[in-house]
């Protein structure tokens, strides 16, 4: 029996390609609209003929299939160019990490051996500050955002991104690549040492896409449909906003790139384009809903999902009192990113407040593609029973297969075969996730495990408490303690042992172990956050736990 079939040599082998992406979008909706904050709104096919433009431009710069292109940008309609130019030409492209201190974002310039750099203008001085240590001295730089190139000392820039695009030929002669061909690149800065680069192909990208909210439930909680309007809270340069551009450019979905995440603004183009599909971290969503500009607007409708941190229940509930479809999802730089999402099935939509936000707190069910386990330290499974802990492991076919340059690290990410998130979670019988914490994060007191994010959960109840982290501090006795840190909601005070109070009435009820009430509570004015607007765990150890 023949095992292997010969395929007719005529027969096209078609390669999951980004660039099919943008083609079917523009073929589905021409006429949809992308938007950018106040200051642009074109059409698909009009996206469609500036990434011809953008890939010319490229290639007039020298641009050729293999090298590396950096974007240094917020969330616009010319970085939506940028994500389908760039990889379709065969090239690399690295969305920089803005946030990062400057040596960092030079670290990663370096690392990556970025060959053109597209700047906007408000991120000129930082890179001014390390420009002479770019090692690649062939490096050419073009100007993103508002027009006059000359008075920029010490770049040489090419030119301006419109005017460039303006000169440049209507088509582009896009190849037929590989779909292995690496599409995309960016650097995580987890919990240790320095920023690691993960890299994605264009098969795993499309892959990602089609598969990433594949789950016919029959009904739309929690999902990006054609009719959405859609507006990213996580930046472009963070797992391509967590891939949602490329699934809303093959819908067909009206975009809005709204720059600078600035609250007033993100609430008014919510309103004036009528957002209805958005995603963030639960900072990012807080400051938002919670900021001046909110007062008294209609939330009602908006899906959102809560990613990156676990959501935390009484943000949930406040939520879909105003009748916010808030779901969370889980997944990580390293694996695209999505994982598991927590899409209700079908009897839980009406399901009453309590129940639905313990379903969607959850991190989820993993989505289709996805293998995840929970194991213990020899790899074996946990029982599924929703509190037996263990590390998630994964595998899908959109994972990065190492970290860029780094042979030593990749092998720990991929141990046994499996990447390894570093996450803890449990999981229940009917397969939903919950996540625990991170290996890194959770406070061993006394040979007991005890979750923060419980922790947090918990003291987040508590009427005077806006924002809180726990961490472990060393103990001799114990090993380690749990210490509290939580900032007041403005003009209220925090009573410290108001706090320990309500804990112990959790451990009274068996919700948590009494080993698991914080020592000290230490109120404090903020807490410290990282580039992506996510506790600062790690600085916290090192610095407030000392004090
Ligand atoms: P990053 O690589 O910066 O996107 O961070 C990924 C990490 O964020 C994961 O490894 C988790 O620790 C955390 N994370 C993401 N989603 C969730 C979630 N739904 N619940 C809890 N933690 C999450």
């Amino acid at each position: 029996m023949e095992l292997t079939m010969t395929a007719t040599p005529s027969a096209h082998d078609c390669p999951l390609l980004i660039g099919t992406i943008l083609t079917q979008g523009v073929a589905r909706a021409p006429g949809q609209e992308i938007v950018y904050a106040d200051r642009a709104r074109y059409s698909y096919r009009e996206l469609e003929g500036r990434v011809h433009r953008l890939a010319g431009t490229l290639a007039a710069l020298g641009v050729r299939p293999g090298h590396t292109v950096g974007v240094m940008d917020w969330d616009s309609h010319r970085y939506l160019e940028c994500f389908f130019a760039i990889p379709m030409m065969g090239a690399v492209l690295h969305t920089i990490n803005v946030r990062l201190s400057p040596e960092q974002v030079l670290y990663t310039i370096n690392h990556a051996r970025d060959d053109v750099l597209l700047v906007n203008r408000e991120f000129l001085s930082m890179l001014a500050a390390v420009a002479d240590q770019i090692e690649n001295t062939n490096t050419r730089f073009v100007l993103l955002d508002d027009g006059d190139v000359s008075p920029l000392e010490g770049f040489d820039f090419e030119g301006e991104y419109e005017s460039l695009l303006a000169a440049a030929p209507e088509r582009y002669a896009f190849p037929e690549l590989d779909e292995n061909t690496r599409a995309t690149t960016f650097y995580t800065t987890g919990t240790t040492g320095l920023p690691k680069g993960v890299f994605f192909s264009h098969r795993q990208l499309v892959l990602h896409t089609v598969a990433g909210r594949a789950l016919e439930r029959g009904t739309a909680q929690g999902e990006l449909t054609t009719n959405d309007v859609y507006m990213p809270l996580t930046p472009m340069f963070h797992v391509h906003a967590w891939g949602v551009p490329y699934q809303a450019t093959l819908k067909g979905v009206k975009q809005v790139y709204p720059g600078r995440y600035d609250p007033a603004r993100l609430v008014r183009l919510f309103q004036e384009e009528g957002v209805t599909f958005s995603h963030c971290v639960p900072t990012i969503f807080q400051m938002i809903v919670g900021c001046e500009a909110a007062r008294g607007v209609d939330f009602s409708g908006w899906k959102v999902t809560i990613g990156g941190a676990a959501l935390p229940p009484s943000m949930c509930r406040k939520a879909l009192e105003q009748g916010i479809d808030i779901t969370a999802g889980y997944g990580m730089s390293e694996t695209c990113p999505i994982l598991t999402l927590a899409l209700l099935p079908r009897d839980l939509v009406d399901a009453d407040i309590d129940t639905q936000v313990a379903y969607r707190c959850r991190a989820g069910r993993p989505v289709p593609m996805v293998q995840l386990r929970v194991v213990d330290a020899d790899m074996n499974d946990v029982p599924h029973d929703d509190k037996t802990p263990g590390e998630i492991v994964v595998r899908a076919p959109w994972l990065t297969q190492g970290y860029l340059h780094d042979a030593e690290h990749s092998e720990v990410l991929w141990a046994g075969g499996w990447l390894h998130t570093g996450d803890i979670g449990v999981m229940s019988a009917d397969g939903w996730l919950r996540i625990t914490d991170r290996i890194k994060d959770v406070i061993k007191t006394g040979g007991e495990w005890v979750s923060s994010v419980d922790l947090e959960n918990l003291i987040l109840q508590h009427p005077a408490v806006a924002e809180c982290a726990v961490i472990g501090v060393p103990d001799e006795k114990w090993g380690e303690r749990p210490l509290a840190l939580v900032v007041a909601r403005p003009d209220l005070a925090i009573e410290p042992d108001s706090i320990i109070e309500l804990l112990q009435t959790h451990v009274d009820r068996g919700h948590i172990p009494r080993y698991g009430i914080p020592d000290r509570v230490a109120v404090v004015e903020s807490l410290p956050r990282t580039s992506v607007g996510k506790l600062d765990k790690k600085l916290m150890r090192q610095t407030l736990a000392q004090e």
